[in-house]
C-alpha cells in the first residue's frame, strides 16, 4: 500500500484506484491523463507487460465515460530493448487508443531517446491524423528545429522545461536559460503550430505567457500540471474555463517518483507532511 505521505503524489497502486482519483479530479472540472509508473526496462517482458497493461487501461478509460486519457514512457514500452520493440509497443498502444477514442501521450525522456521518441510520434500522428500528443523539452538545445520540423504535425504538443539532467554541451542549464527558451518556443508553438499546445508547467509566469499568446492568435491552449502540485490552481483554473489536464501517476513503482518529487522541491515533502499529518 501506498503510505500517506506519497498518495499526495501517487493515485495508488492499481489502475482501479487511478480511475477513482480521476473521476474525483473530474469532478473538479481537472481532466486526468494516466501514467503507469515504470520506466528505464532493458529487458522485453515488463516492457510487453506494461503495453498491455496500457492496453487494458485504454479500454477501461473507454468504458467509464472519464475525461482521461494515458501517457507512457518510452523507456517503459521498450526503448531500452531497442527502438523496434519501442515502436511496436507504441503502435499498438496508440492504435487502441485511436480505436476506443482515447488520447495517448508521449513523455519525453533523456535525450539519447530523443530522435526515436519524435520519429515515433510523427508518424503515429500522420497515419492517424492526431489522436496522440507529445512532450519536448525546452532545456534542449535541439527544441526549436524540432518544432519546426513538427510544425505541421497533427495532434498536441506539450511543452516543459525539462527534467533531466543533461550534458551543457547539448541543454541549457540556468532557469533563466530554460525559462527564456519556454517563452520563446511556446511563443513558437502559437505562432506556427498546426495542432493543439499544451503547457506543462506549474509556474504562473509561463501560464500568463500563454495567456496572451492566445488572446494574440485567437486560440485554445491546456494547461497540465502534476497530481500533488499546485492542485488549488489547477481547480480555479479549470473554474475560470481553461482546459486542465492533471497527469497522474499510479503503479507499485511508486518510490523512485516520490523521491523525485521531493529532489525537485523540498517544500513537497512537506505538504507532504502536512497531508498526512492533517495541518
Ligand atoms: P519550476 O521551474 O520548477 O517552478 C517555477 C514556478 O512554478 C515556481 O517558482 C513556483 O511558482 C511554481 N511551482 C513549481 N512547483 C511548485 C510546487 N510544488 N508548489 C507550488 N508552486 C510550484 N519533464 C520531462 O523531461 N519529460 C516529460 O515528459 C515531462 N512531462 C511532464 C508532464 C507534466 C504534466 C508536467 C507538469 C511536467 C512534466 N515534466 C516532464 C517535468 C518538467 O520538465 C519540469 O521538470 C517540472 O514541471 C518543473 O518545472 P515547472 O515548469 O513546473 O516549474
Amino acid at each position: 500500500m501506498i503510505p500517506p505521505i506519497a498518495s499526495r503524489f501517487v493515485a495508488g497502486e492499481s489502475a482501479a484506484t487511478a480511475l477513482d482519483h480521476a473521476r474525483r479530479a473530474n469532478e473538479d472540472g481537472v481532466k486526468v491523463i494516466l501514467n503507469l509508473l515504470g520506466e528505464h526496462y532493458e529487458r522485453r517482458a515488463p516492457a510487453d507487460a506494461d503495453t498491455a497493461a496500457y492496453l487494458q487501461l485504454i479500454d477501461d478509460i473507454a468504458g467509464s465515460g472519464l475525461d482521461a486519457c494515458v501517457s507512457v514512457k518510452p523507456s517503459q514500452i521498450g526503448i531500452g530493448v531497442g527502438e523496434d520493440a519501442f515502436r511496436e509497443n507504441y503502435r499498438r498502444i496508440v492504435a487502441a487508443g485511436a480505436e476506443r477514442g482515447v488520447f495517448v501521450w508521449c513523455d519525453m525522456e533523456d535525450a539519447d531517446t530523443t530522435d526515436a521518441t519524435l520519429d515515433a510520434f510523427e508518424a503515429a500522428a500522420r497515419e492517424y491524423g492526431g489522436g496522440v500528443g507529445q512532450c519536448v523539452q525546452a532545456n534542449l538545445k535541439r527544441t526549436g528545429e524540432d518544432l519546426e520540423r513538427l510544425a505541421d504535425v497533427p495532434g498536441k504538443i506539450r511543452l516543459v522545461k525539462g527534467a533531466y539532467d543533461e550534458d551543457r554541451e547539448i541543454a541549457y542549464k540556468s532557469k533563466e536559460e530554460v525559462n527564456r527558451k519556454y517563452e520563446e518556443h511556446l511563443a513558437f508553438l502559437f505562432a506556427e503550430y498546426a495542432g493543439d499546445v499544451a503547457v506543462g508547467s506549474h509556474d504562473p509566469k509561463m501560464i500568463a505567457a500563454a495567456e496572451e499568446l492566445a488572446a494574440e492568435y485567437d486560440r485554445t491552449f491546456e494547461v497540465q500540471m502534476l497530481m500533488g502540485v499546485r492542485e488549488d490552481a489547477q481547480r480555479e483554473l479549470a473554474a475560470e474555463g481553461r482546459e486542465v489536464w492533471q497527469y497522474a501517476p499510479y503503479g507499485d513503482k511508486w518510490l523512485s517518483y516520490f523521491s523525485r518529487r521531493v529532489r525537485e522541491r523540498k517544500e513537497n515533502l512537506l505538504f507532504a507532511l502536512r497531508a498526512v499529518a492533517g495541518v
